[in-house]
């Protein structure tokens, strides 16, 4: 069951959410064409009056990068300010994942980015946990993460997900939780909606951008705390095999948060997660707005 929150921002107002609809031609609903972001808030702990945001200029930018990226314009304060007015108007009590959607909202056929109108809209829902914080079981898809030169995959855009969504129900029709996809070199990119780190040897190893991975705003937060911790991290294209032998292996994302990775295919992976562990431990107190070294990371929005 999906809990909506009650008011949407859309056409540059807050509205129900069941009011905020869009017609069976939209040029985005059958093209693909849309870019949209997603992002994580909670009640602060000490302060229920007070909503914590996780990094949300990231957040806004790479939104207007997916935007650049489908040759539309959207204006970064235009989107702050759509998110704190949504948030105050439904005064959430839970913890919500937001979703800032640019979309090309024209009416009719012919696949194409210009002479073309656009439009925006967040929806947020009520997101417990994404992924069992406890951990899950991976398979290597058999669908290979897009490449750079047929999609622009530095922007979170929608027609990309197709390849997510066929990965993530073989995995879960096939008896795993989550899938492990290579990219078209045959190294490893990233899982259906989040990134991957492994540690080796004290080592944090990960994909870098060049792996055509999605730059995420989790990965980039958690490579920063860990540089910081005075681990070692390392960006390099890292193959299957090397995950079977792994120390760790964890996945990040905005919904999976920091995600273990218990067993790939057959091979069960070490259940001592030390430097996860520390991460994990450290980007909680950072979202829950208990870390001062990190508060600039946090925006504060008072709800009343
Ligand atoms: N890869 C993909 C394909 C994703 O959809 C996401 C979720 N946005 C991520 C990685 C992780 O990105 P972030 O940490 O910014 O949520």
């Amino acid at each position: 069951m999906h809990n909506f929150l009650p008011y949407a921002w859309f056409d540059g107002q807050c509205i129900p959410f069941n009011e905020a609809k869009i017609s069976i031609a939209t040029h985005a609903l059958h093209y693909g064409t849309a870019a949209f972001g997603g992002m994580r808030a909670i009640p602060n702990p000490v302060n229920k009056e007070q909503f914590l945001l996780f990094r949300t200029d990231r957040h806004i930018k790479r939104l207007c990068q997916s935007a650049k990226l489908l040759l539309t314009d959207i204006n970064e304060e235009y989107i702050y300010d759509s998110l704190v007015k949504v948030i105050k108007k439904n005064k959430p009590k839970n913890p919500i994942y937001i979703r800032p959607f640019i979309y090309t909202s024209d009416l009719g056929i012919a696949p194409r980015l210009h002479n073309i109108e656009t439009n925006f809209f967040i929806y947020c829902i009520e997101l417990g946990d994404y992924l069992s914080p406890d951990g899950v079981n991976c398979r290597m898809s058999s669908w290979t993460r897009q490449e750079d030169r047929s999609l622009p995959l530095r922007g979170k855009i929608s027609g990309a997900y197709i390849t997510s969504s066929l990965a993530k129900t073989e995995a879960s029709l096939s008896g795993f939780d989550e899938a492990l996809l290579l990219n078209s070199q045959g190294k490893v990119s990233e899982a259906s909606g989040m990134n991957l780190f492994i540690v080796r040897n004290n080592q944090l190893i990960t994909p870098g951008v060049d792996q055509d991975i999605l730059e995420g705003i989790t990965r980039a937060s958690i490579i920063e705390l860990a540089q910081n911790m005075g681990i070692k991290v390392i960006e390099r294209p890292v193959d299957k095999t090397e995950l079977l032998i792994s120390d760790e292996v964890f996945l990040s994302g905005t919904a999976a948060k920091i995600t273990p990775v218990k067993k790939i295919e057959s091979t069960n992976l070490s259940t001592e997660r030390p430097i996860m562990n520390k991460l994990r431990n450290k980007l909680i107190e950072i979202t829950e707005g208990r870390s001062k070294d990190y508060d600039g990371w946090i925006t504060k929005i008072k709800l009343t």
